[in-house]
């Protein structure tokens, strides 16, 4: 039986043994909380031979809780200084396998080569955005994702129409699954503290879109439109949006949706009916 990880003593051992200074520039910040980790576990469902895809495994205290339960981790760390920390503090655990690389470079599908996996992040917070679309904009075959997050992002995740937290992340998050904040993480989890609170949440992939969408090309431009000028009534918005202005009246029309509201407050089905609205009057 290995020492668990996710504890302070141990994790500073481990770090001071190897000589590593943590790179803050890589969002370093590392579980020392062993409740989280399990909470992180079980909020994945991993049962016995699960294949999970594990970002940024650090000194590898989450991918240690992963193995325990059965899972079998392909694990991608950009660091190379951890390479040889993980080496030893997984060493034992023949369900892992541990990948060097940029998640956003390499090629996904020739590591994990499974028909669905699960996504398993603890990643510096400027980047798990645009990894998280990434994975659902590229439909990889990830089935749920589970990763921490800023505790704002999270509550913007999950936002609905009318507040303002509901934006175009709330809407593509929505789009392609069914998110839900599992639980909240305070600075103390981690060393060294992030300034913020953080949130674990599960994002369960939908095998069929929540609303039909002719073109999802278009339905993001519009959603994208209606929302980067949120002050602007939504005809506003989204005549400044690029798009083709002369059949704007025709298309809100076709959609029965009312230009002079604004983005905030248009629903999945609206903005669904005035991209397809939009594809079928320019087709
Ligand atoms: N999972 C560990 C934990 O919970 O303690 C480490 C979390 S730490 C917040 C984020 C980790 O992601 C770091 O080890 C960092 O080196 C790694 N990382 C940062 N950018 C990455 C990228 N583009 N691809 C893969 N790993 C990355």
């Amino acid at each position: 039986i290995k020492p668990r990880i996710a504890q302070k003593d141990v994790t500073l051992h481990i770090l001071k043994t190897f000589g590593i200074h943590m790179s803050k520039k890589l969002g370093q910040n590392f579980l020392i909380d062993g409740n989280v980790v399990e909470g992180i576990v079980s909020a994945a469902k991993v049962s016995q031979g699960d294949a999970v895809l594990e970002i940024g495994p650090g000194i590898g205290t989450l991918t240690q809780g992963l193995a325990e339960a059965g899972a079998d981790v392909t694990a991608v760390e950009l660091d190379r200084r951890l390479l040889d920390v993980l080496a030893k503090t997984l060493e034992g655990y023949d369900n892992v396998k541990v990948v060097h690389g940029d998640i956003l470079k390499i090629d996904i599908s020739r590591e994990i080569n499974k028909e669905k996996y699960k996504l398993v992040a603890n990643l510096p917070y400027y980047i798990t955005t645009p990894i998280i679309m990434k994975f659902l904009e590229e439909h990889l075959p990830v089935e749920l994702l589970v990763t921490m997050v800023q505790k704002e992002v999270a509550e913007r995740m999950v936002a609905k129409p009318g507040g303002k937290d509901y934006g175009a992340l709330s809407v593509a998050v929505q789009y392609y699954t069914e998110p839900e904040i599992m639980f909240i993480v305070p600075p103390k989890a981690f060393i060294p503290s992030p300034a913020v609170e953080s949130a674990v949440i599960r994002c369960t992939v939908r095998t069929t879109p929540p609303v039909q969408v002719a073109s999802e090309r278009m339905f993001f431009r519009v959603v994208k439109a209606a929302f980067a000028q949120r002050r602007k009534t939504l005809a506003n918005a989204l005549k400044a949006g690029g798009l083709d202005k002369e059949i704007l009246e025709q298309v809100l029309t076709e959609a029965n949706v009312d230009g002079m509201r604004r983005g905030e407050q248009l629903s999945l089905d609206e903005f669904a009916a005035i991209a397809n609205a939009w594809t079928n009057l320019t087709n």
